[in-house]
């Protein structure tokens, strides 16, 4: 059973007495995988804030992405604070079976985490990937939150902790996630932005089109039937009847004696006349005024993440790759390949009639080819993949030890003969990326006699090591 604990980073104690301390500066002494979630104290906003960015912008995803409760007294809890948490409470709610429910209410994502291959090991620095990890783990849906605090007035605020500045790298990091497909959005909300300053507090005005002041009055035009004069509403007040200036007939029916074919302005400042004033936009943050059509108007959406994306969440973006490839291929474990490895191992021993290979493979760039290749990425995987399958045979074992190392078992095949297998396959994948992009698949490989490859382990090192001081 998982136990929450009270997050702090100058080991202070837990305001709980069933709840323990965890001091972020001895991390190593705990457990991260027992803990259900983070008790985040709310008595002050900013420490509060500090707090649940210490957490959030860790790079360990069994710290950043463990479920956080800020704790205080209800009234005094910031509305703005309890959005970036997962849940929040007051400290006479905690009873021991509020405790247990907490826990288990956040198994879910524990659950999630505990998934994620070398959770123990891994560390996450990329603050894209963080985001689509935060997202997956709860199947959270990204609202935007309208407020007066942000100068852009919106924000995400399940997602700000994630980010150390208080810029828009949060739009930025979801346009991201969106251009390859691993969230989707959907509009909420249109605004207008400062193009100098993105700020979304802009003041439109009506203003003179001669001397660009805003003190300008707005009357209408008066058509008299009988006559035809035309003249501003103003002209034809006459006490507290309507007279025309002209003829001096009275007006009563709008429609049967006159009509109102428009309206006009007139400037307070320079007398100027117009029919048409010039709409401008005063930005409250950089205090710069300009026209309504040199103004960003943008997208505020919501977003989820997708099914391509919750895969790549768990398995990391480069992992697709692998994902796609074991569709066309059979990909077998690693156990596995050990045990075909040794049987033909000995078979070639034995008979001495043929001679078999083994390829290493590294695919070098995955992650950066992903990223530039954007949407495109699938489709090239895929014929990454059909280009796999046209080198192999069916009678090859492929092994991938991890998205970018395969092991290839090539049988009945001499060193000479795998040689031309491995080059046929840089020639193709350079054809596949000459067409696709502007950058390359780094491959490299190595190929050795069966019988002279002993550990499938200690090779593979050798080959890490040898490749990586190249
Ligand atoms: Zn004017
Ligand atoms: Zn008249
Ligand atoms: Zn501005």
């Amino acid at each position: 059973m998982r136990t929450p604990f009270y997050f702090s980073r100058n080991n202070a104690a837990s305001p709980l007495a069933a709840v323990g301390t965890f001091n972020l500066a001895e991390i190593s002494t705990y457990d991260l995988a027992s803990i259900s979630c983070f008790l985040v104290d709310g008595k002050s906003a900013s420490e509060a804030i500090d707090n649940i960015g210490a957490i959030r912008q860790h790079d360990n995803p069994l710290i950043y992405l463990k479920p956080i409760v800020l704790i205080g007294n209800m009234n005094t809890l910031i509305k703005t604070v309890e959005e970036n948490v997962d849940h929040s409470a007051s400290v006479e709610q905690f009873s021991p079976e509020y405790l247990d429910n907490l826990s288990a209410s956040f198994e879910t994502i524990n659950q999630w985490i505990d998934a994620i291959p070398d959770v123990a090991t891994v560390s996450d620095s990329s603050s894209r990937f963080k985001t689509l990890r935060l997202m997956a783990s709860r199947d959270l849906k990204i609202t935007p939150y309208y407020t007066v605090e942000h100068h852009n007035g919106f924000n995400y605020p399940k997602l700000k902790p994630l980010f150390a500045k208080k810029d828009n790298s949060i739009e930025r990091t979801l346009e991201f996630l969106e251009q390859q497909q691993l969230i989707t959005a959907k509009l909420k909300r249109r605004a207008h932005f400062c193009p100098h300053c993105d700020c979304a507090f802009l003041n439109f005005k009506e203003t003179c089109p001669d001397c660009q002041s805003d003190n300008i009055e707005t009357d209408e035009l008066i058509h008299h039937f009988k006559c035809g004069h035309t003249d501003s509403a103003a002209k034809f007040k006459h006490f507290n009847k309507m007279q025309c200036p002209k003829c001096d007939n009275d007006l009563k029916h709008i429609g049967v004696d006159y009509d109102k074919p428009s309206t006009f302005h007139e400037c307070n400042e320079c007398s100027h006349t117009f029919q048409d004033p010039r709409v401008l936009a005063d930005c409250y943050n950089c205090h710069r005024t300009m026209e309504p059509d040199n103004l960003d108007l943008r997208d505020i959406n919501e977003y989820e993440v997708s099914a391509l994306g919750k895969n790549a969440a768990i398995f990391g973006l480069d992992a697709l790759f692998t994902s796609i490839l074991s569709t066309d291929l059979n990909l077998y474990a690693q156990d596995e390949f050990k045990n075909f490895l040794a049987v033909e191992r000995s078979r070639i021993k034995r008979y001495k009639l043929s001679q078999s290979s083994i390829a290493l493979i590294h695919l070098g760039n995955l992650e950066s080819l992903f990223e530039t290749l954007g949407k495109k990425a699938e489709q090239v995987f895929k014929e990454l993949s059909v280009v796999f399958k046209s080198v192999f045979r069916e009678s090859d074992v492929i092994s991938a030890r991890n998205e970018s190392v395969f092991c290839v078992l090539m049988t009945e095949t001499s060193e000479t003969n795998a040689n031309l297998a491995i080059s046929r396959l840089s020639a193709s994948v350079d054809d596949l990326f000459k067409t696709n992009s502007n950058i390359d698949l780094l491959i490299s490989s190595a190929i050795y006699n069966v019988v002279e490859f002993d550990s499938l382990e200690d090779q593979l090192d050798l080959f890490l090591a040898e490749k990586s001081s190249l």
